[in-house]
Formats: C-alpha cells, structure tokens, sequence
C-alpha cells in the first residue's frame, strides 16, 4: 500500500487485506482501482498510490479483450461472477513472483466478484497464484507417464515386460481372428543359463540377458513385431501377420545371430558359446486361437528343442501345415 501510511495507521480490515496470501483489487462503477492489497506491490512493481483513481484497462493495457475484462463487465452490468480459470501460456496479469521481479511469471487463477456500495456496483478481483499448484500437476502428469510407460517395461532388459506381452498377445490375437490373418508367437529360452550364472556369477547373468533381450529385439523387422521378457531367461517374440513357416525363419536368424556372437559359456553348459532354443507356434482359428493355446504350444516346441540337443528352433508339432524347422 502506500508507503507514507505506516501499517498501524490503517484500519484493522485493511491490515488484515495486506496480510492476504493472493492478490485483491476493488473496482468502481468506471473499472478505476480503489482498492490494491500489500500482495500486489512486490509483484507488479507498482504501489498503491501509482494505481489508486486509475482505469484497471490504462495500468493493464494488455487486459483489453481479455477474458478478466469480459468478466469484469459482466460483474458490473449484470452483477454475474465469474471464475477466469489458467490459460496455459498466457497469464492475465503481469505479475512476476515476488523479490524476483525479472523472475518467473506467476500464473494466475483469477475471481471476480460483484458488490455494492452506495447503490454503485463494484467488483473485487482476486487473483491467487498457482504456479506451484500449475507445477506440481505437470510433476504429477510426467510422473504418471513415466510409471505407465515403466509398468510396461521390463527393468531389467529395456525390452516388454510380461503385462506388455500378455496385453499385446491378446490384441493381436483378436485382430487376426476378425481379419482372418496370421499371427505367430516365438518362445525364446537361454540353454544352460543356471551354469553360466553359477560360473560368471548373477551379475554377469544380467548383463547377458540384456545382451540377448537387445539382440532378439533387433532382429525383429516389423514395427507390429513385440519382443517381450517372458520371465527369468525366457522371451517371447509375437509376430503379427506372419506364417508359421516365416516365423520360423526369424526364429533361425535369432539363433543363429545369437551363436554367432560367440558369448563365451560356463565350462558345465550344453555347448561352449551362449545359445539360445527357440518354440514357433502360429495362430490356427480352430485349434490356437486363444493365448493360452498359442504360449502351450510354443512351449512344447521350446521343450522339443531343449530335448533335441538346444541351440535350435522347433515348430509346434501339431501344427495342421506342417512345417520344416528352417535350419
Ligand atoms: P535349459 O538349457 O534347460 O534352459 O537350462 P537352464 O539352466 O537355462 O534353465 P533353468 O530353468 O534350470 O535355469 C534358469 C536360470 O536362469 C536359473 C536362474 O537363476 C536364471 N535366471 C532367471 N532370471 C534371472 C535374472 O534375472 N538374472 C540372472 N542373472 N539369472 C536369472
Ligand atoms: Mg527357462
Ligand atoms: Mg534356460
């Protein structure tokens, strides 16, 4: 207020609105400032004495067709108050956060309120500061993405987690029973995993499963392609749109690659470098047409080939087009 009144000289109500934690403005019938509380001053640089007898629109020209002079017309014509909610961007008054006058701009929630003295109406401009408020939502929004996102994510690898998978195996599989398409579901499993964390120790383990999640991942070519950690060392690739006979195709290229890296194993393991065994079962409308059907019969094939001898892809052996494991 103005700094020639010292704060005792003023009345208890006007003390108490200095004391106030957001900011007030009384208009007249003409819109003319005749009351501006304590919390103004610092944060827009003006005392009360500069803006006392003034036109609210020639202290703020930029409120000129804004929605706080509409609502200020409205609370003086037709007595109607009204709440001028943020607008992201754009704060209604040049405000910036006290004893840092080059700092942030506040962002604003703004109430207009009418009143009557002496017959006139006036109206009452409260404006509270919501930049925390505004802040803390766009933590809280970031931070609801993010455990989403995570949620999906298996945090381990950086590849699909098992939720992902299921959700995305169940997608997939409607889609290819209503446009009577094809859909096939690898199981990938490390052989010999139990000997190369008993040889390198767990944490060497992880960082191999992370290696063969990253490379499994890169193998797949189609944006519709899922890699996911099934669970422990075991992954699970869904391919939509593809064969039986296609899938088992990819899955050599993924063992294939995998062997070929030449990941030293454990000295107790079925073979010298890391491999991998792989299950290809495809969608069938009558037979595997439901997710459990589908992971079933990817296991079996998974269990055929750790029986075979590992470090090879097996088919579903029931598969009514037989197919020829693409060795
Ligand atoms: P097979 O060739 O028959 O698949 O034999 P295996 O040893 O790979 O299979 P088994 O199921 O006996 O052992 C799986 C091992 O995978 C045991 C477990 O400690 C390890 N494992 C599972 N999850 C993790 C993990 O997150 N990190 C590490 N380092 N090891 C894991
Ligand atoms: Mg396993
Ligand atoms: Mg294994």
């Amino acid at each position: 207020m103005n700094p020639t009144i010292s704060e005792s000289d003023l009345a208890l109500p006007a003390r108490i609105l200095n004391l106030l934690d957001c900011g007030v403005i009384a208009l007249d019938a003409e819109s003319c400032i005749v009351v501006w509380n304590g919390w103004l001053v610092p944060r827009s640089g003006r005392g009360a004495a500069r803006v006392q007898g003034q036109p609210l629109l020639d202290v703020f020209p930029n409120l000129r067709g804004s929605r706080v002079e509409a609502a200020v017309l409205a609370a003086l014509t037709e007595g109607t108050t009204t709440n001028v909610p943020p607008s992201s961007g754009r704060a209604p008054f040049p405000l910036r956060q006290a004893g840092s006058f080059d700092g942030a701009p506040i962002e604003q929630a703004v109430t207009v309120t009418p009143f009557r003295e002496g017959g006139e109406p006036y109206c009452m401009i409260e404006i509270r500061d919501i930049s925390g408020t505004a802040e803390r939502e766009r933590r809280l929004l970031d931070h609801a993405e993010s455990l989403r996102a995570r949620s999906y994510i298996d945090g381990l690898t950086g590849i699909a987690n098992r939720r992902h998978f299921d959700v995305a195996l169940e997608r997939e599989l409607r889609r290819a029973q209503r446009g009577d398409g094809a859909l096939a579901l690898l199981l990938v499993d490390i052989d010999s995993f139990k000997a190369y964390n008993d040889h390198f120790g767990h944490q060497q383990g992880d960082s191999c499963l992370s290696t063969v999640a990253q490379a499994v991942s890169a193998m797949l070519r189609r944006p519709a392609d899922l890699a996911a950690r099934y669970g422990g060392e075991e992954f699970a690739a869904i391919l939509p749109d593809t064969t039986l006979e296609q899938a088992l195709s990819v899955a050599e290229t993924i063992r294939a690659h995998i062997a070929g890296l030449n990941l030293e194993q454990a000295p107790a393991a079925v073979h010298r470098q890391v491999t991998l065994s792989i299950g290809v079962a495809a969608y069938d409308r009558t037979r595997l047409n439901e997710p459990a059907a589908l992971i079933e019969a990817a296991d079996k094939a998974l269990y055929a080939a750790k029986r075979g001898g590992r470090d090879r892809v097996m088919a579903d052996a029931d598969a009514t087009t037989p197919a020829v494991p693409a060795l």
